[in-house]
């Protein structure tokens, strides 16, 4: 084994690096993955709340962070989301649209899509070994040496896809990056994203549990830069769901010592529709207290809150505030501060914002421009999706870019 020339050794198995190596082995490529943890995918099995949510219904390049967006729609084009559908049907795995765009498998099960992934790398001949972590790559007279610990193999090709900095705890620690730099790759400045924020506000944090659909905007100076649309989530920490992970790498990636993050607790409504629900309130029911009134909009101890917070006593009457008042309460609602004082980091991020360069990769098949043979799939470039299945849709169409250029080189595709 440690004689043979493999004609493409893949370095990971997360979602990017078995799609890598099943494409190439379908086209009759001799494959080697060398995973560094025991676990196989154990990221993609938390995916989703173990559901993984595997693609959108629409994806485009608009949907992603990264620093060449030419790159990120030629891939994308090249295995767009129905491809993916298509491509777990044809491993058996049933799929469910949900939220209108998000697909999961019929069974809700992570696990699922493990399984049909592995087992496909195992019908098409991949072989596959864990425990094993890459710490060298060299490259002499266009054949790689890929070592580590009491291990080197050679190979025509090799395919990193080491994924980010995000959960370390499930193998993607950057060692990818050290790899890829020895190369003379660029590495974009990483961040995490889709990440948790904090606050030390006791107040926010007593509202642990709570859940409600919100606009959030970072504001610098007064100027709108980014927003996200969806639930928000308190937590003993702070505030995390989709809304606030999906603003989170604008908020960390913003240095601007003004910048602020805004909520608009009440999306459904402008601020006409609410001035005039509050001059209804004034008529119909000028005795009640805001407390009340609020009560229809928000679950009790938000409400406390949210008064505490505008200064407004919380058995103040309706018919008792004046209409300045009526206005900040407005003005509030739609556009509160959160305090945030930082965020959970890598430990808690669903992907890193930044990686190898895209720059440096061919922007039709992600080939190093700096060593022919190499490859780049997954997380590991500088693409970082929002949430909504986004991320796995990267992994799958880069995976499957890398491993059918590849097969078209080497072997019948
Ligand atoms: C909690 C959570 C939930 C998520 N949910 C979703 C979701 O529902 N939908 C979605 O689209 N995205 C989701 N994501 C994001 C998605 O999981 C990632 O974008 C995706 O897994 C990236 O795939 P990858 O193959 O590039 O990297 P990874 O999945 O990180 O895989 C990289 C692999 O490489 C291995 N490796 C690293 N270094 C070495 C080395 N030196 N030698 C050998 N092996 C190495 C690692 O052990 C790992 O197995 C979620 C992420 C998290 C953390």
């Amino acid at each position: 084994m440690h004689d043979t020339v493999w004609d493409v050794m893949v370095v990971g198995a997360g979602p990017a690096g078995l799609m890598a190596a099943i494409t190439c082995a379908r086209g009759s490529l001799r494959v080697l993955v060398l995973e560094a943890k025991e676990k196989i995918g154990a990221k993609l099995l938390i995916s989703g709340g173990g559901r993984c949510n595997i693609t959108n219904l629409k994806v485009s390049e608009r949907d992603y962070q990264s620093g060449q967006s030419r790159t990120v729609r030629n891939i994308l084009r090249a295995f767009p989301p129905e491809r993916a559908l298509d491509f777990f049907k044809e491993l058996g795995v049933t799929m469910v649209l949900e939220e209108g765009t998000k697909f999961f498998p019929k069974d809700q099960s992570a696990k699922t899509v493990l399984n049909a992934l592995l087992q496909e790398a195992d019908r098409c001949g991949v072989h596959m070994e864990r425990s094993r972590k890459v710490n060298s790559i060299s490259c002499h007279q266009n054949l790689f040496q890929v070592q580590g610990n009491g291990f080197q193999y050679n190979s025509k090709t090799v395919i990193m896809a080491t994924g980010g900095l995000s959960y370390p705890g499930t193998g993607s620690d950057g060692t990818g990056y050290e790899l890829a730099k020895k190369f003379r790759h660029k590495i974009v400045s990483t961040i995490p994203a889709l990440t948790p924020l904090t606050t030390d506000d006791p107040d926010w944090k007593s509202l642990s549990g709570i859940t409600l659909p919100v606009i959030l905007m970072l504001e610098v100076n007064n100027q709108e830069i980014a927003s996200s649309a969806g639930p928000v989530l308190f937590t003993h920490r702070g505030f995390s769901g989709p809304a606030v992970l999906d603003i989170s790498g604008a908020w960390l990636r913003c240095h601007a010592k003004e910048k602020k993050l805004r909520v608009n607790f009440l999306p459904e409504k402008n601020e006409t529709a609410l001035r005039r629900e509050f001059i209804e309130a004034l008529k119909e029911h000028p005795k009640w207290s805001w407390k009340r009134f609020l009560a229809l909009y928000f679950p009790d101890r938000l409400v406390e809150v949210l008064l505490r917070k505008l200064d407004m006593p919380p058995g103040l009457q309706i018919i008792h505030t004046s209409k300045e008042e009526r206005e900040d309460l407005l003005k509030g609602l739609l556009h509160f501060s959160l305090q945030v004082t930082g965020s959970l980091g890598y430990e808690k991020a669903e992907v890193t914002s930044g990686g190898v360069d895209l720059a440096e990769v061919d922007s039709k098949t992600l080939e190093s421009k700096r060593c022919p043979g190499l490859f780049f799939a997954g997380e590991i470039l500088d693409v970082d999706g929002r949430i909504g299945g986004f991320n796995f849709q990267w992994a799958w169409a880069s995976g499957f870019v890398t491993g059918m250029t590849i097969s078209k080189k080497r072997g019948s595709p």
